[in-house]
């Protein structure tokens, strides 16, 4: 077993098949930790009841077998840190939020969907990214009162928001980018970190476990950039020590739009079915991708 203190992991959510990009991001992921002599993790980020699906579990396993790309802990196999199924791993996630409740970061909020949607019309628009209008932020006109916050996640039809402070810098070096700094408050808002569906959100489940799976480099890809400066946050918080990071680049399809799950034609299992061998998916990534700008996002 090699063991350099490296450990790095690939994080997949299994709500659809995977894509060039997911190819991309998980042979970087790869092969830093196969160059450092680290360790590899499987995580399957399997929190969202109503859109994983058990097919989707199976097929990205297959898909990044058939693309070469090995682990050494995952769901099934050895490991010292599991459980590797998100799904089994609740009780870790309502300890955090519960440490994030009592140190006064969090809140509860009761903005429906649509509440948001009016609120976000026109100003505060960030990335595409609608940020929070603060309406039950503590003080704000819909703010309940402290002594009336449920007493657990998942309570009380709410969600609950990481408070932000306005004006804040995040700063953080990226392996491939060098170093990136986003603002609180104009980059993005106060975010979800549980869901009023009593789902833990992806920004607090994946610092928990890459913090309890001493994860020491994260990478991921670059439509992540805006979710690590809130993690540096959630870090923070916590009193956890930041991992490393490096985003990688994004991979657009025949219309330069960054590839999601719903392009069936980039998935890895249609490129294999129509006879395309691993390294010609590689290819086909490499030259897809996203030119990127060099300020922030
Ligand atoms: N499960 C997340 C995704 O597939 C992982 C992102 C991450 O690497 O943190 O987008």
């Amino acid at each position: 077993m090699p063991d350099s203190g490296y450990r790095g992991r690939l994080a997949p959510t299994p709500t659809g098949r995977l894509h060039l990009g997911h190819a991309l991001t998980f042979r970087v992921a790869h092969d830093r930790c196969r160059e450092k002599n680290g360790v590899l993790i499987y995580r399957n980020e399997d929190l969202d009841p109503d859109r994983c699906r058990p097919e989707f579990i199976t097929a990205a396993m297959d898909d990044l077998r058939w693309l070469g790309i090995d682990w050494d802990e995952g769901p099934g196999g050895g490991g010292r840190f599991g459980p590797y199924d998100q799904s089994a791993r609740l009780d870790r996630y309502r300890e955090a939020w519960e440490t994030l409740r009592l140190r006064n970061v969090i809140y509860p909020c009761r903005c429906s969907r649509r509440d948001l949607q009016e609120a976000a019309r026109a100003p505060h628009e960030a990335g595409g990214e609608a940020i929070y209008p603060g309406t039950c932020r503590p003080g704000g006109s819909g703010a309940l009162a402290a002594v009336d916050w449920p007493i657990n996640a998942g309570q009380g039809g709410v969600c609950w928001r990481f408070r932000v402070i306005d004006g804040q810098d995040l700063s953080f070096e990226d392996g491939r980018l060098g170093s990136r700094t986003y603002q609180a408050g104009r980059d993005f808002g106060d975010f979800v970190i549980w869901r009023r569906d009593d789902v833990p959100a992806y920004e607090l489940a994946v610092v928990v476990d890459d913090a309890a799976m001493k994860v020491t480099e994260v990478v991921r890809g670059a439509d992540l950039l805006l979710s690590t400066a809130r993690q540096c946050l959630l870090y923070r918080a916590l009193g956890l020590a930041l991992p490393a990071f490096h985003h990688t680049p994004l991979v657009g399809g025949p219309d330069g739009r960054r590839l999601a799950k719903r392009d069936q034609a980039a998935s890895i299992g249609s490129l294999r079915d129509r006879g395309l061998s691993p390294d010609e998916v590689f290819v086909m990534a490499r030259n897809s991708l996203i030119i990127e700008s060099d300020t922030n996002e």
